[in-house]
């Protein structure tokens, strides 16, 4: 028997080979572009990397130098960077965790590495650690000092993706914050650039850690039904390919699965089952084929594959002639596969597949190719130009900003003409004032109406892919309050904002002089004091406020009068409610001595609420949300809204779990589908209410063309007598499918 806590054999000489076996590899990954001298500065970054972290070590237990000699990897492997970044990459931890300072790595190094250490320093000390102010905030100056250099945001993605790969050794609620975080803001970052790989995983092991079933589930299906994905694409591919090489073509033909996050999103978005997703693959034509007749090549390709298969006339999408913003190029279509099934299509050449799966860097590698990319490179300056427009007029809600931000980052985007025929892209669902605001702020503030091909409509119209907008304008015209509902771009929106204040101000100026003549006309002094208890009376926010409502009429002389009767003998004012602070002391204070806030015995003293937004039962994997005034919210992990209160209020989650409970019912909703069969409506009832004795408070089914929908709201006592209800359910002869759905 060996020792009871013998600590774990390390050899040190082992380990000494492998950390050097790890340097190999990385200068082999970084060999196509290493130019004179790179590969001693390379190798004097990793000397200075291994002695500055020689006594760290990760929470696996291993050498803290594979994870920059890991990222470093990913930057030149998978993001295709230079020399530069994986120098940054492999010291990017050094300042922040070591003795090495800023100066140091200057003086080592120069200026423009420790510029971008110093970015990456900066971000990890907002984000990584535990602080109490916002995450969106955080996440808005990241971008305001990194759009200098676009390569700290690509190495700081290359530094999270390697954390993620790695998230197993972390403890779960570590876990969830940083999955939560990658799916919040790093997928839709990568996406945004281009990164479709790393996009990809980082989206994938996102979901394995927030929704580990799920995850699980669909990774299994899709690995079973490999075999049967790959004889399809066999026989789909087979007569084409003869064709393809009598004609000269070079091509590769791989049929890539959809990511699970994405099978995911159609499951619980659109409730389609795993197995009648009919696109679950994407077969993928790439062409070996010279720049200058690339796009030729894909049309021809596209036109032999529907001599073989018929395209769906509405399926064929276009992104050689007109790339996304973010540069994705290929040709889209969707055929009629040999089985009758829809078969979607992608064609496009090496250099376009390089760059949809590693965005914008890849660029560098075709800088002597044509015109056509030289505008792409513009596109991304573009793009940074109005992320710093954004950034530099910050909204008073950072949360707002992200939110807007990230609408624009998901949204697909459309493409819109001036009279003059420039091209603007604009997000999905843009309307003509966004238009206007895209234009010109000037523009923008004074748009009365827009024509659209000729025809007038209003500023409100939401304008699609290919209208040529004119905007009419008038001097008289100024910016509303619903405009702000009319536009979905983060720049109009902060434009209109900041444009309603400048206005509101000047309002409130008229309001000032007002006030000023009545309190003269009530021999009131007009001084600070009184001011401020005429508004703090009224319960405004601010003087500001208080003008405001003053110029606008909203306040007028009776409540003036009644303030004066009772400002001398002032009644009680009504306590006011915990603040936010308070709240979190009281649940901090309560838990000691637990880890978590428990739910169900001692719930006598901490006041709780089970969320309406995915209402949670005993046995769902939970969190507890600190609200003000409403005590503590409990969530489901899985809750649609839990991604965005875990990355943007860390500090207001506290760890919940469920303790014995007693015989409480909590409502919850069952969707059944199938074939509508004689008596089936009569068996699902049955078992609902005399196998499990479960009280039902709502049933709705609906048959039509022989299928029916059945809704059942019941009450129950935990998630493990729920699941075995939709156990016994699916059961039932003609039933196709039983999932729970929320009971609002
Ligand atoms: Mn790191």
């Amino acid at each position: 028997m060996a020792e009871k806590e013998a600590a774990p054999v390390i050899d040190i000489e082992q380990e000494r080979k492998e950390i050097l076996k790890r340097y190999r590899d990385l200068l082999k990954a970084c060999k196509r572009k290493l130019e004179k001298g790179d590969k001693e500065i390379i190798r004097k970054a990793f000397d200075v990397a291994l002695e500055a972290h020689k006594d760290m070590r990760r929470k696996t237990g291993e050498p803290y130098i594979y994870h920059p000699i890991a990222v470093a990897q990913i930057c030149a492997e998978e993001i295709g960077l230079g020399t530069t970044s994986v120098v940054c990459a492999l010291l990017h931890d050094t300042v922040e965790d070591t003795d090495i300072t800023l100066d140091d790595v200057k003086g080592m190094f120069g200026e423009k590495v420790a510029k971008i250490i110093d970015g990456l320093t900066k971000i990890s000390g907002v984000f990584d650690q535990q602080t109490n102010s916002l995450q969106a905030e955080n996440f808005r100056k990241m971008l305001l000092t990194l759009s200098d250099d676009i390569r700290v945001i690509l190495i700081k993605l290359a530094d999270r993706l390697h954390n993620m790969r790695t998230l197993d050794s972390m403890k779960r609620d570590k876990q969830l914050k940083i999955a939560s975080e990658t799916l919040y803001l790093y997928g839709p970052l990568a996406h945004r650039l281009g990164l479709n790989a790393i996009k990809t995983e980082l989206e994938d092991l996102g979901l394995k850690y927030t929704e580990t079933e799920i995850y699980d589930e669909i990774a299994k299906k899709l690995a079973d039904s490999e075999p049967e994905r790959k004889k399809f694409i066999q026989k789909f591919i087979q007569p084409i390919n003869e064709i393809l090489k009598e004609q000269g073509f070079k091509v590769r033909v791989i049929g890539r699965p959809k990511s699970i996050f994405s099978i995911y999103n159609k499951i619980k978005f659109k409730g389609v089952p795993f197995e009648e997703i009919f696109d679950i693959f994407a077969i993928r034509i790439i062409l070996d084929s010279p720049i200058e007749s690339e796009k030729a090549d894909c049309w021809r390709v596209y036109s032999i594959v529907t001599d073989f298969y018929h395209p769906s006339p509405d399926r064929l999408r276009d992104w050689i002639s007109t790339p996304k913003a973010n540069g994705y190029e290929s040709l889209h279509t969707t055929v009629m596969g040999p089985d009758g099934k829809w078969v979607e299509v992608q064609i496009r050449t090496e250099r376009m597949d390089e760059l949809a799966e590693k965005g914008y860097a890849a660029h560098w590698k075709y800088k002597d190719s044509p015109s056509a990319v030289e505008s792409k490179e513009n596109q991304l300056e573009d793009w940074l130009r109005k992320i710093r427009e954004v950034l530099e007029n910050p909204e008073d809600n950072a949360l707002d900003f992200i939110d807007d931000f990230k609408l624009n980052l998901f949204a697909e985007e459309i493409f819109v003409f001036t009279p003059q025929g420039e091209m603007r892209t604009l997000p999905f669902g843009a309307t003509a004032l966004d238009f206007a605001f895209d234009i010109h702020t000037k523009i923008g503030e004074k748009c009365i109406g827009a024509k659209v091909n000729h025809k007038l409509v209003p500023l409100s119209h939401t304008v699609k892919s290919g209208d040529q907008v004119e905007i009419l304008t008038s001097v008289k015209q100024t910016p509303k309050e619903d405009w702000l509902s009319y536009v979905i771009t983060a720049r109009a929106k902060s434009k209109i904002k900041n444009a309603l204040k400048e206005e509101k101000r000047k309002v409130a100026e008229e309001g000032r002089e007002i006030l000023e003549r009545k309190f003269d006309h009530l021999k009131l002094d007009f001084t600070v004091k009184n001011i401020n208890s005429l508004q703090v009376f009224l319960r405004l926010p601010s003087p500001q406020e208080l003008f405001f409502r003053i110029a606008k009429g909203a306040v007028a002389l009776k409540h003036i009068k009644t303030w004066i009767k009772e400002k001398d003998n002032p009644v009680k004012i009504p306590k006011s409610e915990p603040t936010l602070e308070q709240v979190i002391n009281q649940v901090r204070g309560k838990k000691a001595g637990e880890d978590a806030l428990v739910i169900g015995d001692n719930l006598t003293k901490i006041v709780y609420k089970l969320s309406p937004c995915c209402n949670p039962i005993p046995g769902d994997d939970v969190f507890g949300f600190v609200t003000i005034g409403e005590g503590i919210k409990i969530h489901r992990v899985n809750c649609p809204n839990a991604l965005q209160m875990m990355s943007n209020y860390a500090y207001r989650i506290v760890k919940a779990r469920w303790t014995g409970q007693e015989q409480i019912s909590f409502l919850a909703g069952i969707k059944v589908s199938g074939i509508d069969e004689v008596g089936l409506v009569n068996n699902v009832t049955k078992i609902i209410s005399s196998e499990l004795s479960v009280n039902m408070r709502s049933l709705n089914f609906d048959t039509h063309d022989g299928i029916f929908e059945g809704m059942i709201m019941l009450f129950v006592h935990d998630s493990e007598h729920l699941t075995s209800l939709m156990k016994k359910l699916k059961k039932v002869n003609g039933v196709l499918s039983v999932s729970r759905i929320n009971p609002n």
